[in-house]
């Protein structure tokens, strides 16, 4: 299959060439078409799946096909989640829009709203936007949103997870009641159906199989360690293996600014992003770390949403996330684009628990393993709570901890996240 047989104009084929794609993404196969007659959209899909081109693209030809209106009001709209992402869709806009003419914006909090003001006065036709500063400046009378023909939601699952609820009742009932609407969710809960019954007209279901899944392309394994030692092991496991690319993950944004100065004290570049950085340090730390220049970024779970770094080599779990769901979109940020990759979990007695519920979630058993110099050092005494969750790990991993060992679990039995199943995990 083609990008030209999907229908798009010669302008988007030539933005589509000029950025290397020669072959559509499943999500866009699907979503493409179905987009450009006019339906409406609720599409499974997560961040690496090419899904932002698969609502850009013809989102860009619809609009292209009439002139521009008197004053250029916003014609569509894309929500998102978190600024990186309104960046990196706002990115795409531009890129594939290249030889239109089409003007495209990107507003979203935590920055001076004044150039935003100045650009949305300016008139534009794409407006893409994280909800509360949407609606900050549609207070202030910045921008009119009566002309809004298309809405995409992206990420809408995470969305709700960060309250936006409200805000986006909010800003839909400013848009005209005629228009197209596209939702975007990696998972679909009772409350993202809820909204899509509210928001949709006889939508379309669009489903993608991530080429991206667990399964495939990334190369996961645990590697278990007493908690105080996983600092120096992950110093060790970037110098020998001269890692240049590494995405590690915590779980606090504490945890995330203890572990960065401990890696620039051994010499090793890294630089942190969450939720209490400014957006000037977030926009710098992604930059540094893309260029090559930074080595190792350490995210929150929120912050690292919606990123997207090409060809990841690495992504460490330096804690386990409490939500096995997070575990998936984590280690999604490696073996983008059906580039294999790495995903290794530093794991503490305390934190096998949490290997069981992904281990559930992914229907998969992840190679498990201990390296010389740091077994962990006290096997938990019986009785306790973690020890029988251990105990019952070890049972059925047969790994003995410490010495080397690993088990890889069984590999045939049938995975719902890439049949596309009941469960659509990040
Ligand atoms: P997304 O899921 O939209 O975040 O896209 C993930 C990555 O895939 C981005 O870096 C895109 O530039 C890239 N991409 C999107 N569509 C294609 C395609 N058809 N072929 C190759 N790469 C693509």
């Amino acid at each position: 299959m083609s990008f030209k047989k999907l229908g798009l104009s010669e302008a988007l084929l030539k933005a589509v060439e000029k950025q290397g794609y020669d072959t559509p993404s499943p999500i866009q196969e699907k979503s493409i078409p179905l987009i450009l007659e006019g339906s409406d959209v609720l599409a499974s899909a997560q961040t690496g799946t090419g899904k932002t081109a698969g609502f850009t693209l013809p989102l860009l030809q619809l609009l292209s096909q009439e002139p521009p209106l008197r004053n250029r009001p916003v014609r569509a709209l894309i929500l998102t989640p978190t600024r990186e992402l309104a960046a990196q869709v706002y990115q795409n806009c531009k890129q594939y829009s290249a030889f239109l003419d089409l003007r495209t914006a990107v507003i979203f909090g935590g920055v001076n709203q004044k150039p935003q003001v100045a650009t949305l006065r300016n008139g534009i036709d794409v407006l893409v936007a994280t909800p509360g500063r949407l609606l900050d400046l549609h207070q202030q009378n910045v921008l009119a949103l009566n002309k809004v023909e298309i809405l995409v939601l992206d990420e809408a699952d995470r969305m709700l997870d960060m309250g936006f609820l409200r805000d986006i009742k909010r800003i839909i009932a400013t848009l005209p009641q005629k228009r197209q609407n596209l939702l975007f969710s990696a998972t679909f809960s009772k409350e993202i159906k809820q909204l899509a019954n509210g928001l949709l007209h006889q939508p379309i279901l669009v489903e993608a199989t991530p080429e991206n899944s667990t399964v495939d392309s990334i190369n996961q394994k645990i590697i278990r360690v007493d908690k105080a030692q996983k600092p120096h092991l992950l110093v060790k496991l970037i110098k020998e293996g001269n890692w240049k690319q590494v995405l590690v993950f915590t779980r606090t944004k504490h945890g995330a600014n203890k572990l960065t100065k401990k890696l620039i004290a051994e010499n090793i570049s890294a630089a942190a992003i969450h939720g209490n950085k400014s957006q000037g340090a977030r926009t710098k730390a992604l930059g540094g770390f893309k260029s090559g220049d930074i080595r190792v970024l350490v995210a929150t779970d929120i912050a690292a949403r919606g990123l997207d770094i090409p060809l990841l080599p690495h992504v460490v779990n330096f804690e386990l996330p409490n939500i096995a769901e997070d575990y998936v979109h984590r280690i999604g940020r490696t073996g983008r684009a059906g580039a294999s990759g790495v995903a290794l979990s530093l794991v503490d007695i305390d934190e096998m628990a949490y290997v069981r519920e992904i281990e559930k979630l992914i229907e998969q058993r992840i190679v498990s393993e201990v390296l010389p110099g740091f077994e962990p050092e006290n096997q938990l005494t019986p009785g306790s709570k973690s020890a029988k969750q251990n105990n019952r790990n070890r049972n059925t991993r047969n790994s003995r901890p410490s010495s080397k060992s690993s088990h890889q679990g069984n590999q045939n039995r049938p995975n719902r996240a890439k049949q596309g199943g009941k469960r659509n995990v990040r």
